[in-house]
């Protein structure tokens, strides 16, 4: 059994592997630990996977598993955490926006009995403004709606303890949203801060797609509450119908004038109706979601590894 397993999903990044590849390696030989470094290879179209089976070639710390096609970002680490051994655990972008000097601090903060310490980013280098605010948004939205602590400005570059990456593994959904699935199993958490860096070369396997249905994800994996958002809404309607059918009945029977206009009636058919579609939307993606998980296909295809 190692001391530390470093997890690294890969898509497309034939440009960072080696430089990774050479901190991360030069950060570990001093931490003096027995470590693996787990490459996850989440259907490149790129060099990435010779780069990485070079590697491996040379180095028996280089670990490989390389998939049938991209599967995605959360599902790539998920597939390495599968295969680690480690007592602790490091999940680290391939980019190094995660700077791998962290780690040592990252390794030694736990041993103040912590279970996880995950990296907390006070600055954004060179990311979209677009990205920034959505992230800012979404992340403050998702925990003032869920129960626990989701923490903020947060990714997924942290270390964690053997302990958490079992009760990880039998987590079984095919929604990986797993910032959110840590914070849930609990145990002594703690951060520590530093500056994200800009992406060393190539471009965000993250596209505004893939973000999205990341973030839908994310709530739906921990809150009901657009369901119940969804319903309130739908009494709300409800009683203003009623109240509106009141005042029909009234000017009808006490008013002559009772001939109303167009606009009244667009209107409301225009507000029930997108209401409506709303709420079908909202509880369309809990089933989807439902649907994904009855269907129980395995979460990832391996094409080839160099693990058991
Ligand atoms: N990644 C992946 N599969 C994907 C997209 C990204 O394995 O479908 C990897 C990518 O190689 C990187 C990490 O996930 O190591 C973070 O992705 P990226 O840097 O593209 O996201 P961003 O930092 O822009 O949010
Ligand atoms: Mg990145």
């Amino acid at each position: 059994m190692k001391d530390l397993s470093v997890v690294i999903p890969i898509y497309n990044e034939e440009e960072n592997i080696q430089l990774l590849y050479t901190r991360v390696k030069g950060v570990l030989d001093k931490m003096e630990v027995s470590y693996e470094l787990v490459f996850v290879n989440d259907g490149s179209k790129d060099q990435s996977l010779s780069l990485i089976e070079g590697l491996a070639a040379h180095d028996n710390t280089v670990k490989y598993i390389d998939f049938s096609r991209n599967f995605g970002h959360q599902i790539a680490v998920t597939a390495g955490l599968d295969h680690t051994s480690g007592n602790r655990v490091v999940i680290i972008d391939a980019d190094l926006q995660d700077p791998p000097e962290l780690i040592p601090d990252m390794y030694r903060k736990m041993d103040e009995n912590y279970q996880v310490v995950y990296a907390r980013r006070i600055n954004r280098k060179g990311e979209r403004f677009l990205k920034k605010t959505t992230a800012k948004i979404f992340y403050r939205t998702l925990s003032s709606i869920t129960a626990f602590d989701i923490p903020l400005d947060a990714g997924d570059f942290r270390i964690m303890d053997r302990k958490v990456v079992d009760v990880l593994k039998q987590m079984p959904e095919q929604q990986k949203f797993l910032r959110g699935q840590i914070s849930w199993i609990g145990f002594n958490q703690t951060y520590i801060e530093y500056d994200r860096e800009e992406r060393h070369g190539g471009q965000t396997g993250y596209t505004y797609k893939k973000m999205f249905r990341f973030a839908l994800d994310g709530i739906t994996s921990f809150s009901n509450l657009p369901l119940k958002v969804a319903s309130l809404m739908g009494f709300i309607v409800s009683a203003m119908a009623f109240i509106i059918m009141l005042y029909a009945l009234y000017i009808r029977f006490f008013h002559n004038d009772y001939v109303q206009g167009w606009t009244s009636m667009i209107i409301s058919i225009m507000f029930i109706g997108g209401i409506q579609l709303i709420c079908v939307g909202i509880i369309g993606e809990y089933i989807s979601r439902i649907s994904t998980n009855v269907r129980q296909r395995p979460l990832y295809i391996t094409n080839k590894t160099n693990m058991k």
